[in-house]
């Protein structure tokens, strides 16, 4: 072929960049050499806790069926989502990890000639869906590293389909007052979806959550999503959802695979919502260490962005090089650079207590001598 077969991808398609995840520890280990428990992985938010034991015994009670397709309406986890969330089962739509729902909605929301309007330093899914349907992207510059709600309506146009918020928002933990996201949300044109991600929802104090579930009656194009893959410890397994008006959920089923949760997963989902003692354990476990994080980087002399989340992005400086040195020492983090426009910044998730302080062992040896 004379051709590179890449050129028969739409334009937009090859202008996507991949994404980058944070680095597995059995890479690390192959690359440096060293024993994988030896090594310190906080570099992608995941649950330092595991899972709780209900989740564990009902993943183990689901492995006897994996040779049967899963149920593609996922019927027991949207019984107890509707309980839990007081919504209707046709509200509800599940997805591969909460990434698979926006995903579905910018397939079914976004394509060419459409725009999607999102935040300067916001969570990186949100560029990449727009930019793989061929819509066009609208980033507001954050303010004081959060979402800038006022230019964000400000800069909604007669094209702008979805606007993405993250609520704390990855890589920042910065995060919206309920008040301020709610005026936001009654300023929107009803022809315009509102995406509200409440990834880290259980890991804020319970007076800042907003009521966003509720906001859905008087607001038909909200979209809340949630996931399995933080607090609940599911990462792994990949299991989301979005709540929305059911003309919305309808519309999002419709482009979904028929089996894209897998049956492991929604066994796990259904169990790990009624492991409330281990939710609470990781969001007070969370809070502690977080204490710790920034207690480590006040000694350092370093500065961080106030987080909401089970992560603190902590101003290192040169970050890539840092980064390189952390990795050295067996510990693992993100650097925020790139489509993050953070370049001094680490992301580093709260760990364990033995984690935090094996990382901010490391961070201190590594500012000082590489
Ligand atoms: C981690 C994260 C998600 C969740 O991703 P999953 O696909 O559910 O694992 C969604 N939004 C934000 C902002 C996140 O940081």
């Amino acid at each position: 072929m004379s051709i590179d077969p890449c050129e028969l991808a739409p334009s937009h398609i090859r202008a996507i960049a991949p994404y980058q995840p944070g680095k597995p520890i059995a890479e690390l280990a192959r690359e440096m050499g060293l024993k994988e428990e030896a090594i310190v992985k906080l570099a992608s938010n995941e649950n330092p806790h595991g899972i709780g034991p209900r989740t564990r015994a009902a993943i183990e009670a689901a492995i006897a069926d994996v040779a049967r397709y899963p149920d593609g309406n996922g019927h027991e986890l949207k019984v107890a989502l509707a309980r839990r969330h007081h919504v209707d089962m046709g509200q509800i739509v599940l997805g591969n990890g909460s990434n698979d729902v926006l995903e579905l909605v910018s397939l079914a929301f976004l394509g060419p000639g459409r725009s999607a309007v999102y935040s300067q330093h916001c969570f990186a899914v949100y560029p990449l869906a727009t930019q793989a349907r061929g819509a066009r992207g609208i980033k507001v510059p954050a303010k004081d590293y959060g979402h800038d709600l006022a230019a964000m309506a400000a800069a909604i146009e007669a094209d702008t389909a979805v606007v993405w918020i993250a609520n704390p928002n990855n890589p920042t933990g910065t995060h919206l007052a309920p008040a301020e996201l709610e005026a936001f949300v009654r300023r929107v044109p009803e022809r315009v979806l509102v995406v509200v991600d409440e990834a880290y929802n259980e890991y804020l104090p319970p007076e800042l959550r907003a009521e966003t579930v509720k906001w859905l009656k008087r607001h038909p194009n909200l979209v809340v999503t949630r996931t399995f893959s933080k607090a609940y410890g599911l990462a792994g397994l990949r299991v989301g959802y979005a709540l929305a008006h059911p003309s919305v959920a309808d519309v999002l089923n419709r482009v979904r695979q028929p089996f894209n949760v897998n049956s492991l997963a929604l066994a796990a989902a259904t169990a790990a919502l009624e492991d409330m003692e281990f939710v609470a354990r990781s969001y007070a476990e969370n809070l502690q260490g977080m204490r710790q994080l920034e207690e480590g980087a006040r000694r350092l002399g370093l500065d961080w962005i106030p987080s909401r989340g089970n992560f603190l992005a902590i101003r290192v400086g040169k970050a890539n090089e840092i980064y390189r040195r952390l990795l050295r020492r067996g510990v693992i983090v993100r650097p925020v650079g790139g489509p993050y426009e953070l370049p001094e910044h680490l992301r580093v998730t709260v760990g364990t207590a033995a984690e935090n302080e094996k990382f901010l062992a490391a961070l201190a040896a590594s500012l000082k001598d590489g």
